[in-house]
């Protein structure tokens, strides 16, 4: 059977977590080659170095200088000419000449038998390769210390030109989703500006007749729209535009509408709700007519039910790219997971980032899981250091998928392989922490 979104069939059977993840990939990869989106010149823009944080890097940033500029001091010490370490004198003595300050270079020369006290950072005087280190000076003057020859070598402590990076080579390669570090790293290189990618637009909507907007007053089965805002926080997190369509009622013309309304708008559009057992034939036959969509049954829990493809482009859509759609589930904590396993790399990919894998770890965990092999698990925990100085991960409750009070408290997942059997309290298991993802 094949689970390609161009076969929009209801699958009998389950799809591997992984297969489903492949799948989407490989539709965004396509994506991107029939509008070549990385190389499009209008999906770059270039904003200041503050703006900058979680946008992706468009082109390669090359470096205008050498880092650092000049060979000098990585020790607070004293610099001289290592050449006097080649001799046999256990003990070697030092006139102390003057001082090299960061920032204030000493201008004269040194003879032999002098060395200059310096600071960490300041450029290393002419003819003077190494620094010995305040601290292993066995006496230190005014005007002369002494070391033992036996604590260091030719060379030691002290930074090369261009030791760090070069002119003209990449500083941070495109593709790179910019962290801090990186804006600190462009900055040192005196850029204020980075190329960036266009920021995605992505629409949300939330499909229910159940669902009511805050500030509505709740009436006999009906709750509150949760799913929007927890997405729009997900999506916040990934520095996105985001477009809000609201709540969609249960009808095939308003969903219809606000489909393409939002395929219209936005590079992506992800819905919640509406694509369970009971519901998807009706969404089915809106995706029919609007896309090439997939409803996948998906070998996980949460999140089992999800509807994937694309939507086609719009006449007058400017530029005319079809969207890529996410139906996702419309319990709370399905969407959350289903996001975080499926759409947020996705959108990374869709932006050209290089990488878009999650960090993952290992933990004690702290209490027996029943566990079936042949679906993947997503539990909610909290990851914490246990007394023996171990990382232990414990359950956060009742895991019902409509329950955001247990992922609200907790701080990562646990993740139980589509394989794995029951774990016994004591076992290792994968975990991924949300701080910065979810
Ligand atoms: P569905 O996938 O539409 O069958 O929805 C599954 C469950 O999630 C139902 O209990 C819905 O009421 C609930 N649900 C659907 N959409 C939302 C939403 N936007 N906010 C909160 N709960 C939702
Ligand atoms: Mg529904």
């Amino acid at each position: 059977m094949k689970h390609s979104p161009n076969n929009p069939i209801l699958l009998t059977s389950s799809l591997h977590v992984d297969e489903a993840r492949a799948a989407i990939a490989r539709l965004v990869e396509e994506l991107l080659n029939e509008s070549q989106a990385i190389s499009d010149p209008a999906d770059i823009e270039i904003v200041a170095l503050d703006q900058a944080i979680n946008r992706i890097l468009a082109e390669d940033l090359l470096s205008p200088i050498d880092v650092p500029a000049a060979d000098n001091s990585a020790m607070d010490g004293f610099a001289f000419d290592g050449k006097c370490l080649d001799t046999n004198t256990p003990e070697i003595a030092l006139q102390v000449v003057g001082t090299a300050f960061a920032g204030k270079p000493y201008e004269g020369n040194l003879k032999t038998g002098e060395c200059l006290k310096i600071m960490t950072g300041a450029v290393m005087p002419a003819n003077c390769d190494t620094v010995i280190p305040q601290e292993l000076t066995t006496e230190m003057t005014e005007t002369q210390i002494t070391f033992q020859q036996a604590q260091l070598k030719r060379g030691d402590n002290r930074r090369l030109r261009g030791e760090d990076l070069q002119t003209g080579k990449p500083a941070i390669s495109a593709g790179r989703l910019l962290r801090p570090s990186d804006l600190g790293l462009a900055a040192s290189l005196g850029i204020a500006a980075l190329k960036v990618r266009r920021k995605l637009k992505v629409a949300i909507l939330s499909s229910g007749n159940e669902l009511r907007t805050l500030g509505e007053s709740l009436d006999i089965g009906s709750i509150y729209d949760s799913n929007r805002y927890s997405l729009s926080g997900l999506l916040n997190r990934l520095n996105l535009e985001i477009i809000d369509c609201g709540i969609v009622r249960d009808d095939p013309s308003a969903l219809k509408n606000a489909f393409c309304e939002a395929a219209a708008k936005a590079d992506v559009l992800i819905s919640s709700g509406g694509v369970s057992v009971g519901e998807a034939d009706f969404t089915k036959q809106i995706m029919q007519e609007l896309g090439d969509v997939g409803f996948w049954k998906i070998a996980m829990r949460p999140g089992r039910p999800m509807a994937f493809g694309i939507l086609k482009a719009l006449a007058g859509k400017s530029p005319a790219r079809k969207t890529l759609f996410f139906g996702l589930p419309g319990n709370p904590v399905a969407v959350m997971v289903t996001f975080y396993q499926f759409v947020r790399s996705a959108l990374l990919q869709l932006n050209g980032a290089s990488h878009t894998d999650v960090p993952m770890t290992q933990a004690i965990c702290t209490e027996a899981i029943r566990k079936k092999p042949g679906r993947t698990e997503f539990q909610r925990a909290i990851l914490s250091r246990g007394e023996d100085g171990k990382p232990t991960v414990r359950l956060t409750g009742s895991q019902g998928a409509g329950i955001l009070r247990s992922m609200s408290e907790a701080n990562c997942f646990v993740i139980l392989a589509h394989d794995q059997g029951n774990v016994a309290a004591g076992e290792w298991v994968d975990v991924a922490l949300f701080e910065g993802l979810l």
